[in-house]
């Protein structure tokens, strides 16, 4: 079928070749072309795709049940991977609400902050802060979260305009502080944030712990995790990490939260929650969140899909292959080969003015001029292009416009967590010739 003819849309024509068929790393096209799939998709694949240990387990419960709606019904996929869930997200965190996606998960994080508030009184609490760059989702309610302009400004007056802080982008800071002092200095400014905002009317604040498409793998200094929590403690604001592509073990922790010791009071997760075998994502919460809720009349709030026995097959599946594998271990160990191969690409190519990442969340950032990081010019598209190369190559990566989607191009290189070094070795040396070409 022509693109033409199509009658399907997304942001953008379409015009990449059918999919046939995925194994462990790789992506197949009708044609037999093969692709690594450097970027797990949008960071979904955690796993790699078409496991088959994942898919033997959906289908004995499609065998079973596809559907059964939560009001009628509880099922055993749903609890048990809710219990799974609990035991591998950090003490304290063991009430778990599923959702289908992403902005799903983001909104409900938010919702459920606003209803336990309620209970505690603080019904003037409503104003949710977030950072400057961050992607939260693209429902209203994670837009007005998300600090990247080109999505948000078409949408920009039918939302509230929740305040943003901006995200530690130390890379780009030319002053002469040490990392430490610079994360207190970003944390601060949360605090003045907070106190300009009116403290009593602030209900959350809500961080990627590292940034994803908006920043490029952004990870702020070690201590900004500790102060940004302390503050928010002091104000009784709500911590909610928004770990949708840095959790299930992406970073190399099953939490990112876990890196830095930190303890949300929500966590939204989804991507590599179903890992691509089914769409899903939960919020977790401690009881002393979620209990007032429920016996103040319940969470007013709740998805037909979500839960549904099906997906927390997939989902409960797609843990047990995390934990017996070893992959977020895998994802550590591994996410330290890549980052060396990544710096080794900055001695190679001016025009790469910084690498950076968690586990295998990684990516490198095009500059112009590495002692002003003035981003390489739009006007060379390098985003596409590079993405391009890549591609013809028979390798995908994900990029997006950094700083904000107002300048500058950054590529994430976040392949499944199942990746051994000589697949490493087998996507960097198609990424040199790419690189080359761009060059
Ligand atoms: N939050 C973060 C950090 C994300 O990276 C994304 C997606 O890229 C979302 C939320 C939204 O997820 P979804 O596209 O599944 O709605």
């Amino acid at each position: 079928m022509t693109d033409e003819a199509s009658h399907l849309f997304y942001q953008t024509r379409n015009p990449r070749p059918f999919l046939e068929r995925g194994e462990g790393i790789y992506l197949f096209d009708e044609s037999g072309k093969r692709y690594i799939d450097g970027s797990s998709g949008a960071m979904v694949s955690n796993i790699g795709h078409s496991n088959p240990r994942v898919l033997a387990k959906m289908k004995a419960q499609m065998d079973k049940a596809t559907f059964g709606y939560r009001l009628h019904f509880r099922t055993h996929p749903s609890e048990d991977l809710a219990a799974k869930t609990a035991a591998m997200t950090p003490e304290g965190l063991d009430r778990v609400f599923f959702v289908s996606g992403g902005s799903e998960a983001v909104e409900s994080a938010v919702k459920l902050a606003r209803q336990y508030a309620l209970t505690q009184g603080q019904g003037s609490r409503y104003k949710v802060i977030s950072r400057f760059p961050s992607y939260h989702g693209c429902t209203f309610g994670a837009l007005d979260l998300t600090g990247y302009d080109p999505l948000r400004e078409p949408f920009a007056p039918m939302m509230e305009g929740m305040p943003k802080v901006a995200a530690p982008a130390t890379y780009l800071d030319r002053d002469n502080l040490s990392e430490d002092e610079r994360g207190l200095k970003y944390a601060e400014l949360l605090r003045d944030r907070i106190i300009e905002a009116g403290p009593d009317t602030v209900l959350a604040f809500v961080m990627e712990p590292v940034g994803g498409a908006s920043t490029g793998a952004l990870v702020a200094p070690d201590s900004y995790y500790g102060r940004v929590r302390e503050i928010c403690d002091e104000f009784g604001v709500l911590l909610i990490y928004d770990e949708v592509m840095t959790g299930a073990g992406r970073t190399g922790k099953f939490l990112a939260a876990e890196h830095w010791g930190i303890t949300p009071d929500i966590v939204a997760m989804s991507k590599g929650f179903g890992a691509g075998y089914a769409p899903l994502g939960a919020i977790v919460a401690p009881a002393r969140i979620v209990e007032p809720v429920l016996d103040a009349g319940g969470f007013l709030h709740g998805f037909t899909y979500a839960g549904n026995p099906l997906a927390c097959s997939a989902g409960l599946a797609v843990l047990e292959e995390l934990e017996e594998q070893g992959l977020i271990e895998n994802a550590a160990r591994m996410g330290d080969v890549l980052m060396d191969e990544l710096r080794g690409l900055m001695e190679r190519y001016p025009f790469i003015g910084d690498v950076r990442g968690k586990g295998l969340l990684t990516a490198f950032e095009f500059v112009a001029d590495r002692s002003t990081m003035e981003p390489l010019a739009p006007k060379l598209n390098a985003y596409d292009r590079l993405v391009e190369l890549a591609y013809e190559r028979g390798l995908i990566i994900y990029s997006r416009r950094t700083r904000g989607g107002t300048a500058g191009d950054h590529f994430l290189i976040a392949p499944p967590l199942i990746i051994t070094r000589e697949q490493i070795g087998e996507m960097m040396a198609i990424l040199h010739d790419a690189l080359d070409a761009f060059a």
